[in-house]
């Protein structure tokens, strides 16, 4: 690390369980994003100002007036360029050292099996069921860590799924694929803005400990009511029915 990286990541490295070796491993890892959104957003400010090494984005979408309350990478001149460009312009101007690689597309299954075996970290801030379950489909496959955020109106949950461990459960081990849950649309549904803020900033902290090899937060699922702000945790257990991680 030359010296401006050791005064640009110094508060890391002042952290005992960080040091250099933490900051040397996030600046080695590769983390993968699907979805440049409400949590998309923030998560990919704090890797990049955290100094991750590489990080892919993926979101088919252009900038719409309606993204500016949350997604807190635009610019009201953002408005109708695509997502993953006016993203990467704030961000190499946060941190120009971040490798980043955008992807203005919808990652379909067989997409998703290419990226996530190259990624070390994958954060799903997607805002649909069909997205969730490829992405974890992908992992448990490549046996990576999946971080996975979601937020609508004052709700938000947050868990980590350390598919590098057998043990772990995986997305489908809490929402079946062939579950009854309801589609909610995201695209018209309200969002308190704070709390998309709040929720990506977390799967931002999480991969980043992943990475470092620092806690340990996986195999509970964490519920926020914003409007009593009060949180929640619950254990998740792997299924040993689930159709998706119960065969590996
Ligand atoms: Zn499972």
């Amino acid at each position: 690390m030359n010296d401006e990286q050791l005064l640009r990541y110094s508060r890391h490295i002042l952290l005992a369980e960080f040091g250099v070796e933490g900051q040397r491993r996030l600046g080695d890892a590769h983390a993968l994003l699907i979805g440049a959104g409400g949590l998309g957003c923030p998560a990919a400010l704090y890797l990049a100002s955290s100094g991750i090494g590489r990080m892919t984005i993926a979101d088919p979408d252009k900038v719409d007036l309606t993204n500016l309350q949350r997604q807190v990478l635009y610019r009201t001149d953002s408005v109708g360029r695509p997502k993953v460009d006016a993203a990467r312009a704030t961000l190499a101007a946060i941190n120009p050292e971040v490798e980043l690689i955008t992807l203005q597309q919808r990652v379909a299954a067989e997409d998703l099996r290419t990226l996530v075996a190259a990624a070390d970290v994958v954060l799903d801030c997607s805002d649909n069921f069909a997205t969730r379950h490829a992405v974890n489909r992908a992992c448990v496959e490549h046996a990576k860590p999946l971080v996975s955020g979601a937020a609508i109106r004052f709700d938000a949950q947050l868990m980590v799924f350390d598919l590098r461990k057998r043990e772990a459960p995986c997305y489908s081990c809490l929402f079946p694929e062939e579950g009854e849950v309801e589609e909610v649309q995201c695209s018209v549904m309200g969002v308190l803005a704070p709390m998309t803020g709040a929720i990506g900033a977390l799967q931002a902290m999480e991969a980043i400990k992943i990475v470092a090899g620092i806690g340990d937060t996986s195999g509970r699922l964490l519920l926020f009511d914003a409007k009593s702000s009060e949180w929640r945790s619950v254990r998740v257990a792997k299924d040993p029915q689930c159709a998706v991680c119960s065969s590996r």
